[in-house]
């Protein structure tokens, strides 16, 4: 069988978190976590990046930080995994779902000037498949009407808009480390990045279960305390050491994904053609990171045929994201303004097939094969 995902592992791994497992330091806030936090902040131009437990917890970090609470509004696509919308709901954010575009799977930025309110707090965007959503526009707005725009760029790390890495381009930004995502910190793992610097501090203070020892540590008070509210938000040194290994072999990692990405591209693109299915676009701005192939056929039921055929000869390809305003918890703490013109058709024609750092031509070779038997 050819699995969908393998965790990226390069080999530079192992010998860093043995190092840090023979540190007499293993918490978070160790050497790692502050070598791989210094290389986000250059990587990015940041104010600050912090390691996190999980995507997740980066964006449950994000609204505390912009004090979301009960009444709030908060703008998204409902083509999303569930943390982008549970980060908020857990704050009483109401959540207000708006269109996606059919090119990208983005939030359609023209859907959304329709969705505020005098109550809305922030709009947050997700960047489908490190494809990056039409970020001057959505930046514009919320200018315009004073509201936050949070990056969910778990699929982003590596990729741009006109030049400018994801991420860094709202107020603030989520990385997700996860073993499916490009770069993993050990299986779980997250980034937050703040880009507006009022939000530094406290940040650290949240971070640190709503303590000043961040501050504490660098000497800038003389004994730490219980100032904020808080959580603890640290992954420990083991997982930011596996992720240091992995900062070795960005470009190494960000080219082989790219090699696997353009394979798949050129091979189904006489499918594209003759119409049988629909390839992903890349809009001129964008430079994406190979996050993830898919494609789209005809409907759901056409899907289904798909993937039962793929596993019959021994591919594993999945789809994902059954839209959150069609679940239980979608249609309690949000509602969907305008048409659903893509979202729920969009999602129910797409298949993600096999991607990972290493798949070799014969597994690309496999399945482009067993797509075009279905089809033929
Ligand atoms: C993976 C993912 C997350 C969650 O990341 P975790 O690190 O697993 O918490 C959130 N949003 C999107 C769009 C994702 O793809």
């Amino acid at each position: 069988m050819i699995p969908f995902n393998r965790p990226p592992y390069t080999g530079n791994e192992d010998a860093h978190v043995l190092d840090a497992m023979r540190s007499d330091k293993i918490s978070g806030d160790g050497e790692y976590t502050l070598r791989c936090q210094q290389w986000f902040r250059e990587q990015l131009g940041c104010h600050k990046a912090l390691l996190t437990p999980s995507c997740t917890h980066a964006l449950e970090m994000a609204a505390l930080l912009i004090d979301i609470r009960p009444g709030d509004e908060v703008i998204m696509p409902s083509y999303t995994f569930v943390s982008t919308a549970n980060a908020f709901v857990l704050r009483g954010a109401r959540i207000v779902f708006v269109d996606i575009r059919p090119d990208t799977m983005n939030i359609d930025e023209a859907c959304i000037e329709a969705a505020i309110t005098a109550n809305t707090k922030a709009i947050v965007v997700v960047h489908y498949a490190g494809v990056a959503c039409e970020m001057d526009d959505i930046m514009a707005l919320a200018e315009h009407h004073g509201i936050f725009v949070i990056e969910d760029a778990a699929q982003g790390m590596m990729a741009t808009y006109k030049g400018r890495p994801l991420g860094s381009i709202g107020h603030l930004g989520a990385y997700s480390f996860h073993e499916t995502k490009n770069y993993t910190s050990g299986g779980e793992g997250g980034l937050l990045i703040v880009n507006d610097a009022r939000y530094v501090e406290r940040a650290e203070v949240l971070r640190e279960k709503g303590t000043n020892r961040s501050q504490f540590f660098r000497g800038m008070v003389d004994k730490y305390s219980w100032v904020d509210v808080g959580s603890s938000y640290l992954p420990s040194e083991l997982q930011a050491a596996y992720l240091w290994g992995q900062l070795q072999a960005v470009d190494k990692i960000d080219a082989d994904r790219r090699r696997a990405w353009h394979y798949y591209y050129g091979a189904l693109a006489p499918l594209a053609e003759r119409g049988r299915i629909c390839l992903p676009t890349i809009p001129e701005a964008c430079r994406h990171n190979a996050h993830m192939f898919y494609l789209k056929v005809a409907d759901i039921d056409e899907r289904s045929r798909l993937l039962a055929f793929l596993k019959e000869q021994d591919v594993m390809a999945v789809f994902h994201y059954v839209p959150l305003h069609a679940s239980v918890a979608g249609q309690r703490w949000g509602t969907f303004i305008g048409d659903d013109r893509y979202t729920s058709l969009e999602s129910d024609r797409l298949i993600r097939l096999p991607l990972w750092y290493g798949i070799g031509e014969k597994e690309l070779n496999c399945v482009v094969a067993a797509v075009m038997r279905y089809f033929d």
